[in-house]
């Protein structure tokens, strides 16, 4: 089987084309052009992950919500549940940035922390 992507590890977006054994395995990678894309292919194919950028409710702030993103990648698959379990969350005032917002989410071992500050009203 083979499975075509876009290299998203820098603006150039190379098409890469993978090949894939029957058993799942990598063959080969073609297209990239350099050892990031692929990288970046192998992990696409194997254990996709995206990082996430999104706010979080404040309470008592001088704004309602304050920007987050993940401290890391997590596994695509999470991402809705992820954003769920954000939408859920509250915290309260004030927020520095770097706070940890949401610690440890769904278990994955990632922090959702701020990326700006949000003093009190
Ligand atoms: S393969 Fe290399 S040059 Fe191409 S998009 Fe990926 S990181 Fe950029």
């Amino acid at each position: 089987m083979q499975k075509n992507i876009i290299c998203v590890a820098c603006p150039m977006g190379c098409g890469v084309t993978v090949d894939i054994a029957d058993n799942g395995e990598i063959l080969s990678v073609k297209g990239n052009t350099c050892k990031r894309g692929d990288a970046y292919a192998r992990t696409e194919i194997t254990n996709p992950v995206r990082s996430l950028a999104t706010t979080v409710k404040v309470n008592g702030g001088i704004y309602n919500v304050v920007p987050c993103k993940s401290a890391g990648a997590l596994p695509k698959d999470k991402i809705m549940e992820c954003m769920e379990a954000i939408n859920k969350a509250e915290v309260n005032a004030p927020v520095k940035l770097g706070d940890v917002l949401v610690e440890n989410i769904l278990g994955t071992g990632i922090n959702i922390v701020a990326t700006n500050h949000c003093p009190t009203k």
